[in-house]
Protein backbone atom coordinates (compact mmCIF):
# COMPACT_ATOMS: atom_id res chain seq x y z
CA UNK A 1 0.00 0.00 0.00
CA UNK A 2 2.84 2.03 1.00
CA UNK A 3 4.48 2.67 -2.39
CA UNK A 4 0.71 3.46 -3.75
CA UNK A 5 -0.01 5.60 -1.20
CA UNK A 6 2.92 8.45 -1.84
CA UNK A 7 2.32 8.15 -5.64
CA UNK A 8 -1.12 9.02 -4.73
CA UNK A 9 -0.52 11.59 -2.71
CA UNK A 10 2.06 13.55 -4.82
CA UNK A 11 -0.33 13.22 -8.14
CA UNK A 12 -3.12 14.72 -6.19
CA UNK A 13 -0.42 17.19 -4.84
CA UNK A 14 0.18 18.65 -8.51
CA UNK A 15 -2.79 18.53 -9.23
CA UNK A 16 -4.21 20.59 -7.00
CA UNK A 17 -1.31 23.01 -7.19
CA UNK A 18 -2.10 23.17 -10.92
CA UNK A 19 -5.76 24.55 -9.85
CA UNK A 20 -7.10 27.71 -10.76
CA UNK A 21 -9.33 28.41 -7.96
CA UNK A 22 -7.97 28.01 -4.82
CA UNK A 23 -12.03 29.29 -2.92
CA UNK A 24 -11.58 32.31 -0.33
CA UNK A 25 -9.37 32.53 2.86
CA UNK A 26 -11.44 33.14 5.94
CA UNK A 27 -11.18 37.25 6.34
CA UNK A 28 -13.53 37.91 9.25
CA UNK A 29 -10.81 36.90 11.20
CA UNK A 30 -8.43 39.32 10.10
CA UNK A 31 -5.07 37.74 11.04
CA UNK A 32 -6.54 34.60 9.12
CA UNK A 33 -7.37 37.02 5.77
CA UNK A 34 -3.66 37.54 5.74
CA UNK A 35 -2.67 33.76 4.33
CA UNK A 36 -2.00 32.87 1.13
CA UNK A 37 -4.29 31.24 -0.79
CA UNK A 38 -2.41 29.42 -3.21
CA UNK A 39 -1.24 26.75 -0.63
CA UNK A 40 -1.68 22.60 -0.21
CA UNK A 41 -0.87 19.73 1.94
CA UNK A 42 -1.63 16.56 2.96
CA UNK A 43 -0.76 13.81 5.72
CA UNK A 44 -1.30 10.18 5.87
CA UNK A 45 -1.03 8.75 9.18
CA UNK A 46 -1.41 4.64 8.92
CA UNK A 47 -3.04 2.19 11.33
CA UNK A 48 0.67 0.47 10.60
CA UNK A 49 2.75 3.86 11.84
CA UNK A 50 4.12 5.55 9.06
CA UNK A 51 3.52 9.00 7.51
CA UNK A 52 3.23 9.77 4.39
CA UNK A 53 3.14 13.62 2.97
CA UNK A 54 2.67 15.55 -0.33
CA UNK A 55 2.80 19.71 -0.20
CA UNK A 56 4.06 21.96 1.96
CA UNK A 57 2.65 19.69 4.50
CA UNK A 58 5.40 21.01 7.54
CA UNK A 59 3.51 24.71 7.34
CA UNK A 60 1.75 25.50 10.22
CA UNK A 61 -1.81 26.35 9.94
CA UNK A 62 -5.08 27.42 12.08
CA UNK A 63 -7.02 24.65 13.37
CA UNK A 64 -10.08 26.73 14.08
CA UNK A 65 -13.36 24.77 14.38
CA UNK A 66 -11.14 21.00 14.04
CA UNK A 67 -9.79 21.82 17.57
CA UNK A 68 -13.90 21.19 18.85
CA UNK A 69 -13.41 17.47 18.02
CA UNK A 70 -10.89 17.59 20.59
CA UNK A 71 -12.90 19.48 23.28
CA UNK A 72 -15.36 17.38 22.87
CA UNK A 73 -13.37 14.77 23.21
CA UNK A 74 -12.57 16.22 26.69
CA UNK A 75 -16.03 17.23 27.93
CA UNK A 76 -17.43 13.66 27.23
CA UNK A 77 -14.46 12.52 29.73
CA UNK A 78 -15.35 14.93 32.10
CA UNK A 79 -18.95 15.08 31.97
CA UNK A 80 -20.24 11.96 30.24
CA UNK A 81 -23.88 11.86 28.31
CA UNK A 82 -24.60 14.81 30.80
CA UNK A 83 -23.67 16.48 28.02
CA UNK A 84 -26.46 15.86 25.77
CA UNK A 85 -28.64 17.41 28.25
CA UNK A 86 -27.26 20.57 26.84
CA UNK A 87 -26.01 20.24 23.16
CA UNK A 88 -27.82 18.00 20.57
CA UNK A 89 -26.73 15.60 17.62
CA UNK A 90 -28.26 16.08 15.18
CA UNK A 91 -26.97 18.40 11.61
CA UNK A 92 -27.69 21.69 12.01
CA UNK A 93 -28.62 22.86 8.06
CA UNK A 94 -27.16 26.38 8.74
CA UNK A 95 -24.25 28.20 9.07
CA UNK A 96 -21.57 27.79 11.49
CA UNK A 97 -22.13 30.81 13.38
CA UNK A 98 -25.88 30.97 13.15
CA UNK A 99 -28.03 32.59 15.52
CA UNK A 100 -31.60 31.37 14.32
CA UNK A 101 -31.78 27.98 15.26
CA UNK A 102 -30.65 28.67 18.43
CA UNK A 103 -33.35 30.76 19.89
CA UNK A 104 -36.04 28.26 18.37
CA UNK A 105 -34.73 25.81 20.38
CA UNK A 106 -34.30 27.68 23.61
CA UNK A 107 -30.47 28.12 23.99
CA UNK A 108 -29.72 24.08 23.49
CA UNK A 109 -27.43 23.93 20.56
CA UNK A 110 -28.08 21.50 17.66
CA UNK A 111 -24.67 19.77 17.77
CA UNK A 112 -21.09 20.22 19.65
CA UNK A 113 -19.66 21.65 16.23
CA UNK A 114 -21.50 24.79 15.24
CA UNK A 115 -19.99 27.50 17.02
CA UNK A 116 -22.79 27.48 19.54
CA UNK A 117 -22.35 23.47 20.92
CA UNK A 118 -18.56 23.87 20.67
CA UNK A 119 -18.92 27.59 23.40
CA UNK A 120 -20.94 24.92 25.88
CA UNK A 121 -18.29 21.81 25.69
CA UNK A 122 -15.84 24.75 26.17
CA UNK A 123 -17.83 25.94 29.11
CA UNK A 124 -17.63 22.15 29.88
CA UNK A 125 -13.67 21.70 29.96
CA UNK A 126 -13.02 25.24 31.79
CA UNK A 127 -15.47 23.83 34.82
CA UNK A 128 -14.46 26.53 36.78
CA UNK A 129 -11.11 26.48 36.49
CA UNK A 130 -9.22 29.72 34.79
CA UNK A 131 -8.78 28.87 31.36
CA UNK A 132 -5.24 28.78 31.44
CA UNK A 133 -5.72 25.59 33.16
CA UNK A 134 -8.34 24.07 30.69
CA UNK A 135 -5.95 25.77 28.06
CA UNK A 136 -3.41 23.22 29.31
CA UNK A 137 -5.17 20.25 29.40
CA UNK A 138 -6.45 20.95 26.34
CA UNK A 139 -2.92 21.25 24.75
CA UNK A 140 -1.95 18.42 26.96
CA UNK A 141 -4.07 16.50 24.91
CA UNK A 142 -3.54 17.20 21.86
CA UNK A 143 0.60 17.16 22.26
CA UNK A 144 0.08 13.49 24.00
CA UNK A 145 -1.95 12.48 20.58
CA UNK A 146 0.24 13.88 18.52
CA UNK A 147 3.25 12.83 20.39
CA UNK A 148 4.56 16.54 19.61
CA UNK A 149 5.05 18.50 22.14
CA UNK A 150 5.78 21.20 19.85
CA UNK A 151 2.49 22.56 19.29
CA UNK A 152 1.09 25.71 20.20
CA UNK A 153 -1.47 28.78 20.62
CA UNK A 154 -0.93 31.65 18.17
CA UNK A 155 -1.96 34.52 20.34
CA UNK A 156 -2.15 37.06 17.86
CA UNK A 157 -4.95 35.13 15.61
CA UNK A 158 -6.51 34.94 19.16
CA UNK A 159 -6.66 38.08 19.79
CA UNK A 160 -7.87 39.21 16.27
CA UNK A 161 -10.83 36.60 16.44
CA UNK A 162 -11.51 38.36 19.60
CA UNK A 163 -11.94 41.94 18.38
CA UNK A 164 -14.04 40.93 15.64
CA UNK A 165 -15.93 38.15 17.66
CA UNK A 166 -18.95 39.80 18.00
CA UNK A 167 -21.50 37.14 16.70
CA UNK A 168 -19.51 34.25 19.06
CA UNK A 169 -19.82 36.97 22.43
CA UNK A 170 -24.06 37.03 20.89
CA UNK A 171 -24.13 33.31 20.65
CA UNK A 172 -22.25 32.90 24.18
CA UNK A 173 -24.40 35.79 25.85
CA UNK A 174 -27.55 33.67 24.61
CA UNK A 175 -26.75 30.52 25.69
CA UNK A 176 -26.06 32.60 29.59
CA UNK A 177 -29.55 33.46 29.21
CA UNK A 178 -30.90 30.21 28.80
CA UNK A 179 -28.93 29.01 31.98
CA UNK A 180 -26.47 26.86 29.46
CA UNK A 181 -23.07 28.41 30.78
CA UNK A 182 -21.78 27.71 34.04
CA UNK A 183 -18.68 30.19 33.42
CA UNK A 184 -19.03 33.44 32.97
CA UNK A 185 -19.14 34.34 28.87
CA UNK A 186 -16.33 36.58 28.24
CA UNK A 187 -13.71 33.79 30.34
CA UNK A 188 -15.86 30.68 27.84
CA UNK A 189 -14.90 32.95 24.92
CA UNK A 190 -11.26 33.58 25.91
CA UNK A 191 -10.85 29.62 26.15
CA UNK A 192 -12.72 29.02 22.99
CA UNK A 193 -10.74 31.32 21.06
CA UNK A 194 -7.57 30.40 22.31
CA UNK A 195 -8.04 26.84 21.05
CA UNK A 196 -9.36 27.31 17.74
CA UNK A 197 -5.73 29.47 17.15
CA UNK A 198 -3.95 26.10 17.71
CA UNK A 199 -1.71 26.17 14.81
CA UNK A 200 -0.01 22.62 13.05
CA UNK A 201 0.76 20.89 9.89
CA UNK A 202 -0.69 18.54 8.15
CA UNK A 203 2.03 15.96 9.92
CA UNK A 204 1.23 17.04 13.04
CA UNK A 205 -2.33 17.23 12.50
CA UNK A 206 -2.77 13.43 11.29
CA UNK A 207 -0.90 12.10 14.25
CA UNK A 208 -3.29 13.78 16.69
CA UNK A 209 -6.28 12.49 14.83
CA UNK A 210 -4.81 9.36 15.00
CA UNK A 211 -6.75 8.58 18.14
CA UNK A 212 -10.37 8.54 16.14
CA UNK A 213 -8.74 5.76 14.54
CA UNK A 214 -9.86 3.17 16.78
CA UNK A 215 -6.84 0.63 15.59
CA UNK A 216 -5.19 -1.04 18.13
CA UNK A 217 -1.47 0.36 17.05
CA UNK A 218 -2.99 3.94 18.52
CA UNK A 219 -2.70 5.92 21.45
CA UNK A 220 -6.24 5.05 23.50
CA UNK A 221 -6.97 8.61 24.07
CA UNK A 222 -10.57 7.90 24.87
CA UNK A 223 -12.69 4.57 24.47
CA UNK A 224 -13.32 2.82 21.57
CA UNK A 225 -17.27 3.44 21.82
CA UNK A 226 -16.50 6.60 22.24
CA UNK A 227 -14.27 7.09 19.35
CA UNK A 228 -16.93 5.36 17.05
CA UNK A 229 -19.42 8.25 18.49
CA UNK A 230 -16.92 10.78 18.12
CA UNK A 231 -17.09 9.85 13.94
CA UNK A 232 -20.47 9.57 14.13
CA UNK A 233 -21.12 13.40 14.93
CA UNK A 234 -18.29 13.96 12.39
CA UNK A 235 -19.85 12.16 9.60
CA UNK A 236 -22.74 14.18 10.42
CA UNK A 237 -22.15 17.16 11.88
CA UNK A 238 -18.46 17.66 10.64
CA UNK A 239 -18.98 20.52 7.84
CA UNK A 240 -21.85 22.36 9.07
CA UNK A 241 -24.34 22.86 6.12
CA UNK A 242 -22.34 21.00 3.49
CA UNK A 243 -21.92 17.47 6.14
CA UNK A 244 -24.07 16.09 3.43
CA UNK A 245 -22.24 16.81 0.52
CA UNK A 246 -19.21 16.01 2.21
CA UNK A 247 -20.57 12.37 3.05
CA UNK A 248 -21.78 12.16 -0.41
CA UNK A 249 -18.77 12.87 -1.93
CA UNK A 250 -15.52 11.51 0.28
CA UNK A 251 -17.76 9.12 2.49
CA UNK A 252 -15.86 9.63 5.81
CA UNK A 253 -16.01 11.23 8.78
CA UNK A 254 -14.41 14.68 9.21
CA UNK A 255 -14.01 17.88 10.60
CA UNK A 256 -13.12 20.99 8.99
CA UNK A 257 -11.87 24.59 10.35
CA UNK A 258 -11.63 27.98 8.62
CA UNK A 259 -7.83 28.15 8.16
CA UNK A 260 -8.78 25.59 5.52
CA UNK A 261 -7.65 22.32 7.11
CA UNK A 262 -9.61 18.84 7.20
CA UNK A 263 -9.36 16.30 9.55
CA UNK A 264 -10.51 13.15 8.04
CA UNK A 265 -10.69 9.64 9.61
CA UNK A 266 -10.95 6.29 7.77
CA UNK A 267 -11.47 3.94 10.43
CA UNK A 268 -9.23 0.87 11.63
CA UNK A 269 -7.05 1.89 8.77
CA UNK A 270 -5.93 5.58 8.81
CA UNK A 271 -5.91 9.66 9.91
CA UNK A 272 -5.84 11.78 6.98
CA UNK A 273 -4.74 15.43 7.61
CA UNK A 274 -5.26 18.08 4.10
CA UNK A 275 -5.03 22.02 4.31
CA UNK A 276 -5.91 24.42 2.21
CA UNK A 277 -6.89 28.03 2.86
CA UNK A 278 -9.18 28.90 0.11
CA UNK A 279 -12.38 28.13 1.46
CA UNK A 280 -15.73 27.21 -0.33
CA UNK A 281 -19.51 28.94 0.36
CA UNK A 282 -20.27 26.54 3.45
CA UNK A 283 -16.36 28.10 4.97
CA UNK A 284 -14.66 24.10 4.40
CA UNK A 285 -12.26 24.18 2.40
CA UNK A 286 -11.94 24.21 -1.09
CA UNK A 287 -8.96 21.89 -2.83
CA UNK A 288 -8.81 20.20 0.83
CA UNK A 289 -11.99 18.33 0.04
CA UNK A 290 -11.39 17.69 -3.59
CA UNK A 291 -8.18 16.05 -1.89
CA UNK A 292 -10.03 14.16 0.55
CA UNK A 293 -12.25 13.33 -2.38
CA UNK A 294 -9.65 12.24 -4.90
CA UNK A 295 -7.93 10.16 -1.99
CA UNK A 296 -10.77 8.04 -0.82
CA UNK A 297 -11.27 6.92 -4.30
CA UNK A 298 -8.25 6.01 -5.63
CA UNK A 299 -7.69 3.88 -2.10
CA UNK A 300 -11.27 2.79 -2.01
CA UNK A 301 -11.63 4.82 1.58
CA UNK A 302 -15.41 4.31 2.41
CA UNK A 303 -17.06 3.80 5.88
CA UNK A 304 -20.13 2.45 3.37
N1 LIG B 1 -13.03 30.24 15.67
C1 LIG B 1 -13.91 30.15 14.54
C2 LIG B 1 -15.23 30.82 14.89
O1 LIG B 1 -15.66 30.68 16.02
C3 LIG B 1 -14.11 28.71 14.17
C4 LIG B 1 -15.02 28.53 12.98
C5 LIG B 1 -14.58 27.40 12.08
O2 LIG B 1 -13.41 27.02 12.02
O3 LIG B 1 -15.45 26.89 11.35
O4 LIG B 1 -15.84 31.47 14.09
Amino acid sequence: MSAKLQQVLDQISRDMHDSHDWGKVASYIPELGQVRPDQFAISVATADGDMFSAGNASTRFSAQSITKVFTLAIALGRAGDQLWRRVGREPSGTAFNSIVQLEHERGRPRNPFVNAGAIVTTDVVLAGREPREALAEFLGFVRAAAEDDDIHINADVARSETAHGHRNFAHAHFLASFGNLKNPPEKVLGTYFHHCATELTTQQLAKAGRFLVGSNTFPHMVSLDRVRRLNALMLTCGHYDGSGEFAYRVGLPAKSGVGGGILGIVPGKASIAAWSPGLDRNGNSKLGTAAMERLAQEMDWSVF
